[in-house]
Parts: C-alpha cells; sequence; structure tokens
C-alpha cells in the first residue's frame, strides 16, 4: 500500500547545485560484482590516473561546496591509489566517503584507509549482487554480511557506517526486516539507505537515425526488479509496518515534479535498540542552517560520536519544537522506567530513501531536484546515474511521450 506523504509538510533539503551535502567522485569503473540496476557500463573498466582523478577535484571545487566526497565506481577498493586518493580528498578539505559493496576491504586496508583521512563507508549490500558467499541468500540473510562489515568498521573506531540496498516489487516484503537490522545496530550503524530500482537502459548506439538512440523504458522488466517500479510512498508504508512512529523530517523534490519525493530522509532516535521517535523538520532545519553558518557547508554525514549524542539533541530541540519535546518526554520516561538507560547513549540513525529517474507520460524526466550526486565530465558537473548516455552519445537522451499505462514508473 502507498503512502501518501505531503511534501510541504516537510522541510526543503536547502541542497543546490553548487553548494551540497555530497559530491560525487568515480575513480575507477572497475568492479568485482555485477549488481541489478548499476548506472555504469563496465564492460570495459578503465581505471583514471590520479592526475585526472585531482583535476576533477579541481573541478568541483571550483563550482561547488560539499559536506562530503562520495568515492565510488566501480569498486573504490579496486582503484591502486585508493589509500593516496582518499588523503587527497581530505587534503582539499571533504570529508572522504568510500562507496563499497565491501568485498575487498580488509582489516589492514581500513588501517591505511583511516590513517589517510577516510571519514566512512557506505557499504552497498543487496540480492541483486549475487554475492560469491552468499549466492542464494536472501535480503534478510544478507543482514550477517552487513553486521560483519559493521563491526569491522566499529572496531577500527571513529568512521561513519551506512548501507544502501537497491529496492525492487520482489524485494520490498523483506525491507522492515532491514529497518529492524539497523535498530539493533543503531549503535555501529548511522544510515540505511534503500534506492529504489530503476533501468534507466539506452537503446541503440546513437550513431545516426531518429530511433538510433533512446532511453528506453525506465523500467526493464528484469527477473530481479518484478514487474511494477516501487515509490518512495511503498516503501515508507513498509517502514512504518515495523516501525509505527516513522516520520520523515526533509526532502528532495523532483525537476518535473515538486511533489515527487526523490530523497526522502528521516532521522529517529533510539535509546537501547528502543525507538523514542523520529527528529521533526525544524529541528532538520536548525541543524543543516547551524552547520552551514559554522562549517560553511550544509550537513550530510555525522561521525558515530556526533551521532551518539541523541539525548543532548532531543534537549537542545525540545527548545523550539514540540515534536522535540515528545521525543524527550519519552526518553525521560525510558531512563525513570529502566534506570541502566540513564548511562546510555541515544543514538540517531537516519533512514533515507532515494527514487532515482521517473518519466512522465509527456516524456519529461522526472531527476532529483538539487542531485547531491553529481560528478565530473570533461570539466562540468553531471548527473552520476546518466553518466553512460554522455560516455555512449555524447549527450543526455530526450524521451518520448507514452501511454502511461504502457511504461510503469
Ligand atoms: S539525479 Fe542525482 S541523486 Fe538522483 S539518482 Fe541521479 S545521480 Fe542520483
Amino acid at each position: 500500500m502507498t503512502e501518501a506523504i505531503d511534501h510541504l509538510s516537510l522541510y526543503r533539503l536547502p541542497w543546490n547545485y553548487s553548494d551540497n551535502g555530497i559530491s560525487w567522485l568515480e575513480p575507477t569503473t572497475k568492479c568485482n560484482l555485477r549488481c541489478q540496476g548499476c548506472y555504469r557500463d563496465l564492460e570495459n573498466p578503465v581505471h583514471k590516473p590520479l592526475e585526472q582523478v585531482r583535476a576533477e577535484l579541481e573541478v568541483f571545487r571550483r563550482l561547488r561546496k560539499s559536506d562530503c566526497m562520495s568515492i565510488a565506481g566501480g569498486e573504490p577498493l579496486l582503484y591502486p591509489d585508493i589509500v593516496p586518493l582518499v588523503r587527497m580528498v581530505k587534503e582539499m578539505g571533504w570529508k572522504p566517503i568510500v562507496n563499497s559493496n565491501g568485498l575487498a576491504l580488509t582489516e589492514g586496508l581500513l588501517a591505511e584507509l583511516k590513517k589517510a583521512g577516510v571519514f566512512g563507508f557506505t557499504f552497498h549490500v543487496d540480492t541483486s549482487q549475487n554475492r560469491p558467499k552468499a549466492k542464494d541468500a536472501t535480503e534478510t540473510e544478507l543482514n550477517a554480511v552487513r553486521l560483519e562489515l559493521a563491526r569491522m568498521v566499529a572496531r577500527a573506531g571513529g568512521l561513519a557506517c551506512s548501507f544502501n540496498a537497491t529496492v525492487s516489487e520482489n524485494t520490498l516484503a523483506e525491507l522492515p526486516n532491514l529497518v529492524d537490522w539497523a535498530r539493533e545496530h543503531a549503535d555501529i550503524v548511522q544510515t540505511m539507505v534503500f534506492i529504489l530500482f530503476r533501468s534507466p537502459e539506452l537503446s541503440g548506439d546513437g550513431q545516426g537515425g531518429e530511433d538510433s538512440a533512446r532511453l528506453g523504458n525506465i523500467y526493464d522488466n528484469a527477473e530481479w526488479g518484478g514487474e511494477t517500479a516501487v515509490f518512495a510512498g511503498d516503501v515508507a508504508a513498509r517502514i512504518r509496518s515495523i516501525d509505527p512512529a516513522y516520520a520523515p523530517a526533509a526532502y528532495l523534490n523532483g525537476t518535473a515534479n515538486p511533489d515527487s519525493l526523490k530523497w526522502l530522509l528521516a532521522t529517529r532516535l533510539v535509546l537501547n535498540g528502543k525507538v523514542l521517535g523520529y527528529v521533526s523538520p525544524r529541528f532538520m532545519e536548525v541543524l543543516q542552517t547551524s552547520n552551514h553558518m559554522t562549517k560553511g557547508t550544509y550537513l550530510a554525514y555525522a561521525t558515530p560520536k556526533a551521532a551518539s549524542l541523541g539525548k543532548l539533541a532531543a534537549t537542545l530541540g525540545s527548545l523550539f519544537d514540540r515534536n522535540m519535546r515528545r521525543i524527550l518526554g519519552k526518553m525521560l520516561l525510558r531512563m525513570a522506567l529502566h534506570p541502566p538507560s540513564i548511562l546510555a547513549p541515544a543514538h540517531m540513525q537516519s533512514l533515507m530513501i532515494i527514487q532515482p529517474i521517473n518519466i512522465e507520460p509527456d516524456g519529461r524526466q522526472d531527476m532529483c531536484d538539487s542531485c547531491p550526486d553529481m560528478t565530473v565530465f570533461q570539466g562540468k558537473l553531471v548527473w552520476s546515474c546518466r553518466l553512460e548516455e554522455l560516455n555512449k552519445c555524447g549527450a543526455f537522451i530526450a524521451s518520448e511521450k507514452f501511454a502511461p499505462a504502457s511504461r510503469p514508473g
């Protein structure tokens, strides 16, 4: 059941084209997995020379502020210069976040990355990957892989740990198990990201003829992806089925539809495994604004230490927001009923839903307005999810009108 969420009741994240929470760097197209719905052509993998990557960072520095730099790919841990690259990103003023499937992560490499200044990891783990040692695992069973990675990062100490999972119609039913798993491990997992499966496949080669290059069905009915596109409201309803308090606070809208929930952010406070509530839109606004006033950038990632300051957040938030007062009340009650929780930290944990491109029946493409995952192509900032159109055709592909019933999404 899809859940209607009124975007106007939420805080619109202030992120924009030139001043954003996140930027996106791809040093390599080499990968050791083949995830369904991957946006990148992995057939002819290349590692970019480190100097080229530095030049891309200079483009970011000239055109865009951001709190962090996502180092993605391909699989960034296969990049031979990953350690010097992390150091370079850090020295140039960003928080380096490694977006990895985690397969190549060892304790030794983790220690080197930490020394180089890595801020944290976002691990992509889901059933679309056919992971070597977990080929037949369900999404729920993959929680064991997630836990192994989260614990490894926690042992290194002080590093942010997030997970993302692509979600399709076929895996939606298991999503509550991931949300619940994250709650249990709120002390070592700061963010869960659910990315809705889309497959913006190119047909044709773009070399001539009216139909030679088309942005095909946004959803190609791949076996893993099922028959019907999933939307942010579907995921929100599933989260609420396991966590009735679920209440998103902030969003990014679509470029075609102001009310599409392209990035939908909720942050909950968890004390001793119990959800106390979700931070309010106003709290999120104060957080983003104060970070920008004091640090010059909008906040995207926090350290585990900062994320464990949920009690302080609830106390300060209660000074200006009724919803935060409710959370504080629940916290005080819980501490009164369970005195050991007086000394325990309350962890702030974020749940993000990302809904990539949708194509409207009139042919308009609904992208994430203020895209956080902009990357560099030939000196310009472009959507990383559509880089292959530029690589193969030299331009973004326009889409055609279609009968709504003939294309989901
Ligand atoms: S528009 Fe940007 S944020 Fe949205 S899916 Fe594409 S790359 Fe990601």
